[in-house]
């Protein structure tokens, strides 16, 4: 089979979240990783999103070049993908001008087949400007919520989608003059045109999930309108007919064709300009498209309405959109900078303990949260104590007993059992990948990694050893066969993981480049090398390293990686005023005592005098003061912080320390002017 593999493509306006990754780009690379090792052709490509009005905002509010804010996005959302081993054949981006290329050959075969035309339409225009005010230009009172600060296009406030005219009192963003109505030319895509056709094709799709299906015929119902195509705006992909050098196409419009420029572009650089032909025109190729729920519309009736107006190019097999990622149980959001990093969380974690959470926690039917407390259980209960216990036991045993890979005698009932259960493994994690149940595949290799921790339970080759040591190595041999197919099971999900495993049984080459059905042949006796830990438990103080304790997993809107946000620079501060101060209880503390934290190697356990109450508090001090340096001192403490129970201990309060790169100091009162415990902080 070949297989052509689309993934929406992410704003290049702030840096990748968790929320991208479980929405769009995890799924289609476990997708892609398991085709190209069952022997299918795949070429799977996404890019960045560069034009539009937020990439125009974004430079006016910094005072720089669109250019350079794609420039900087676009750099670093590339760098995290590949850290997180999203392997793109091509990630491309909508800035590059063999995009805008092909956009224009694709504009002007539909207009020359009349799908598109010209027309005039009415759009809000400041006098003060003197320019069009595309919807984000406007800002005005939202019809919802009756927040001031709406945008033309969406409410922040309240989330709601809006239109410019829904908006009321409309003003100019940028000047705060009244904007007038004023007619503009622009192109139209001739949509209505194609709501029969899609209505069959769409019929025609029984396979695709229920909610992508009814949210297209839901759309389909309310009739399509034609859509303007182009925009007065001067940041975008041209428009390749003479007379409209001011305006650019829009978005929703190019960004679609970026998956068929993508593919012209990696066939270019292969050197074979034709090798994308085979993926777009050939019928028996399918197309499968990746995206979050808000991009269904775009991927199931307006990039095919385009497709069909073409007429010589695959439309989309399927286009399996998930649910939203939240985060303590709100959205993800870039404006808002309510989320955790790709980049910040791969340096602290790794990627494949986010894949792995991501895998079981997907967002297939209907949104999942992410907190801090289950990614921790999952992590250190099931990949760490299931899967990463099961291989390293074996592999540890083997090698101290047999040097490796002993060879199997005659196989008893229950090891027999335990190889038919890994059959039966591989075959449903192989159908469930098909199938675009991504979690279900992962619980899959997860219930077989259970069940040869029950078969080293129930066979016991550590007893064995002693009485029978030849069934014992038949133990070994069958428990070293699971772990080969778990190395291949594991390859599309974890895939650095995969590979540190097959290196650690022996095998040849990358994992990844072995086929599929190679996991469930037999394992020739050998040595072995001796195992190294896969996965490594996490421990929340050494991960999050807080100064003073604050970032304990109850906190789930800390990025790790402290003072990090959108921009990387502190530009993003809110700004605050006396009363959001005033809910602080801050006071002088005297740190009466200091102890080692019985069960953890950072922290200290302190008594500290808030005046008249002596607090427990606990903190991350110990890579940086010794207990004497401590012990007498007056320190600034936040007195009502919730009590946190910080591995066994509960912390009664926090104490304010400054921190700069590896340095870290108290905020101790000025010893020259002393004031008691108790003192107020302002
Ligand atoms: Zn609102
Ligand atoms: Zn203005």
């Amino acid at each position: 089979m070949r297989y052509f593999i689309g993934v929406a493509w992410p704003y290049a306006n702030g840096y990748l979240h968790l929320g991208h990754v479980a929405g769009s780009l995890l799924a289609p690379d476990i997708f892609a990783r398991y085709h190209r090792m069952n022997g299918d052709e795949v070429l799977m490509v996404s890019g960045s999103d560069e034009h539009g009005t937020p990439i125009t905002l974004r430079a006016e509010t910094e005072g720089v070049e669109p250019q350079e804010i794609v420039d900087r996005y676009h750099a670093a959302n590339s760098r995290a993908l590949e850290d997180l081993g999203i392997s793109f054949d091509l990630y491309f981006r909508t800035s590059h001008p063999n995009h805008a290329r092909v956009v224009h050959e694709v504009f002007l075969r539909l207009l020359e087949a009349g799908h598109i035309y010209s027309g005039t339409t009415e759009t809000f225009y400041c006098h003060e400007c003197r320019r069009f005010l595309p919807d984000r230009y406007l800002r005005g009172t939202c019809p919802h919520c009756g927040d001031e600060d709406a945008r033309g296009d969406q409410c922040d406030s309240c989330g709601r989608a809006l239109s410019p005219d829904e908006l009321i009192s409309p003003v100019c963003r940028r000047c705060g003059a009244v904007p007038e109505m004023r007619e503009s030319e622009h192109f139209f895509l001739r949509l209505s045109a194609f709501e029969e056709r899609l209505r069959g094709y769409v019929g025609s799709m029984t396979h695709w999930k229920r909610n992508v299906r009814a949210f297209t015929l839901n759309w389909l119902d309310s009739g399509l309108r034609d859509r303007p195509i182009t925009r007065d705006l001067d940041w975008g992909v041209g428009i390749p007919v003479a007379g409209y050098d001011e305006k650019r196409i829009y978005v929703w419009f190019e960004a679609v064709i970026g998956y068929l420029s993508a593919s012209r572009e990696w066939a270019r650089r292969t050197g074979n300009g034709d090798a994308w032909r085979p993926f777009w025109t050939d019928p028996a190729t399918r197309h499968y498209y990746f995206l979050g729920k808000d991009n269904i519309p775009f991927h199931t009736i307006i990039w095919p309405s385009m497709l069909m107006g073409l007429g010589d190019l695959d439309l989309p097999y399927d286009v399996p959109a998930n649910e939203y990622l939240t985060l303590g149980g709100e959205q993800f959001s870039k404006s808002r900078r309510h989320a955790i990093w790709v980049t910040c969380f791969l340096e602290t974690f790794g990627p494949d303990a986010l894949r792995y959470y991501l895998s079981v926690n997907m967002p297939e039917k209907r949104d999942a949260d992410f907190t801090w407390d289950d990614f921790l259980s999952k992590i250190n209960n099931e990949l760490v104590g299931t899967l990463g216990n099961f291989i390293n036991r074996t592999l540890t045993f083997a090698h101290n007993n047999f040097g490796g890979v002993p060879p199997s005698g005659e196989p008893h009932e229950e090891d027999r059992r335990m190889l038919a259960r890994t059959e039966e493994a591989y075959e449903a994690t192989a159908r469930a990948i098909e199938e675009c149940r991504f979690k279900d595949g992962m619980r899959e290799v997860m219930a077989l990694a259970q069940e040869g921790n029950r078969y080293l339970m129930v066979r016991e080759p550590w007893r064995l050893i002693r009485s029978d040591r030849d069934e014992a190595a038949t133990v070994v041999h069958t428990a070293c066969r699971v772990i080969r197919a778990l190395s291949h099971l594991m390859a599309p999900y974890l895939p650095h993981a995969a590979e540190r495993l097959h290196e650690m049984l022996g095998g040849e080459g990358s994992v990844h480049d072995r086929p599929w059905g190679e996991g469930l042949e037999d394992l020739p006796p050998g040595e072995l090398p001796a195992p190294s830990i896969l996965f490594e438990k996490i421990d929340i103080e050494r991960a999050f390293g807080g100064a003073a304790g604050e970032d304990e997993p109850g906190a789930p809107e800390r990025p790790p990686g402290k003072g990090t946000d959108d921009t990387g620079t502190r530009e993003g501060t809110e700004m605050v005023d006396i009363d959001d101060l005033k809910r602080l209880d801050l006071r002088i503390g005297e740190i009466l005592s200091v102890e080692d934290h019985p069960d953890a190697d950072r922290l200290y356990v302190m008594r500290v005098d808030i005046g008249g109450e002596v607090r427990t508090v606990v903190a991350g001090l110990k890579p940086y003061y010794s207990p004497d340096e401590m012990v007498g001192k007056r320190v600034a403490i936040v007195a009502n912080m919730k009590p946190a129970n910080l591995r066994g201990v509960l912390s009664e309060g926090m104490l304010l320390a400054a921190e700069e790169g590896d340095v870290v100091s108290l905020l101790i009162a000025d010893p020259d002017r002393p004031v008691g415990p108790g003192a107020g902080v302002r």
